[in-house]
């Protein structure tokens, strides 16, 4: 018999993690603010809690998944639910910052509450699968006890570390490198469209060119663990011609009208290296320029 497990939230992520549940054979009781969303849930075997404390009630194991740690506050920090809390496992899937994470568990350990934090780098029709990534964060012992109703939701549960800031932490970098694929699409669109180049030759060259991204990305970030910066010779690319290509690329913005505030950025951390003597060191000299402001 697996354990009762109760969900707070039944948007697109919060009704996907009660789905993978029920379907590992978890009782499971669900709650939303807006009662009509947890009705699938109801179809497929859920059990409806009229109230965020019924629905603490029902489970030993609570895990929230709302817009933000502020609603997430708004449902457990009613001094009713609270006091429901005691002895429970909070599972936070919410998405936040690495403080929130933090301050979550030193609140929920003073409700005598047992508490993990952890970050969905997944959508959620990759919830319930081998492939769903859940990072977590907090004591491992508390881990340990999460560990299979956490399998239920994906296949690669990673645990980060005893610090429960830390899964919002690396979800955080993570979504910085998505982040910079995805706005850097965003200008070779706009490129594309100026030059009248097909966006589905584009995208032909998409899949040509990801492994050499992903080459260059994972080169990197391994040189900068090992703060390798000067040019060697496993040096793929030094500073200089990427700057060079970089000016092409701001040429032709310029030239045609494309909106150059994301090269801005760009410009500016080159400039930065470039006037410490980094000219001709490896691109990853550029990531000890990173952890100051402008
Ligand atoms: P969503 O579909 O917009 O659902 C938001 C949920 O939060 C709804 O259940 C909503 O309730 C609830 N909510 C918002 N404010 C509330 C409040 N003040 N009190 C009570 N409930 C409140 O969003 P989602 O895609 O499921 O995302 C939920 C969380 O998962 C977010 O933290 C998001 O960053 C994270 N996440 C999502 C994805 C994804 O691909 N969707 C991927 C990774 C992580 P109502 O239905 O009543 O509005």
């Amino acid at each position: 018999m697996q354990p009762a497990i109760s969900v707070l939230g039944m948007g697109r992520m919060g009704s996907a993690l009660a789905h993978a549940l029920l379907k590992a054979g978890h009782p499971t009781t669900v709650w939303n603010r807006t009662p009509a969303k947890a009705a699938p849930l109801a179809a497929a075997g859920a059990e409806v809690a009229a109230s965020v404390r019924n629905a603490v009630a029902a489970s030993q194991v609570v895990i929230v998944n709302v817009s933000d740690y502020q609603a997430t506050q708004s449902l457990l920090r009613d001094k009713e639910v609270a006091g429901a809390l005691e002895g429970r496992l909070i599972i936070e899937l919410t998405s936040g910052t690495p403080d929130g994470g933090r301050e979550a568990h030193g609140w929920a350990q003073r409700q005598g509450a047992r508490y993990l934090d952890g970050a969905i780098l997944a959508t959620p029709d990759f919830i319930g699968t081998e492939a769903g990534t859940l990072l977590v964060s907090g004591p491992s012992a508390v881990f340990e006890e999460g560990r299979n109703v956490l399998g239920a939701l994906g296949g690669n549960v990673q645990f980060i570390g005893e610090d429960p800031g830390l899964a919002n932490a690396l979800d955080s970098a993570v979504l910085a490198l998505m982040w910079g694929a995805l706005f850097g699409a965003l200008q070779s669109i706009a490129v594309c469209r100026a030059e009248a180049i097909d966006l589905g030759v584009l995208a032909r060259q998409w899949t040509a060119t990801a492994p050499v991204v992903e080459g260059l990305v994972s080169d990197l970030i391994k040189r900068s663990a090992a703060g390798r910066y000067d040019a060697d010779a496993e040096t793929l690319s030094s500073v200089s011609p990427h700057y060079s290509a970089f000016h092409h690329l701001v040429d032709l913005m310029e030239a045609r009208g494309i909106d150059r505030t994301i090269t801005g950025g760009y410009e500016a951390i080159f400039r930065r290296a470039i006037e410490a003597g980094h000219l001709h060191d490896d691109f990853a000299s550029l990531s000890q320029f990173m952890g100051q402001p402008a």
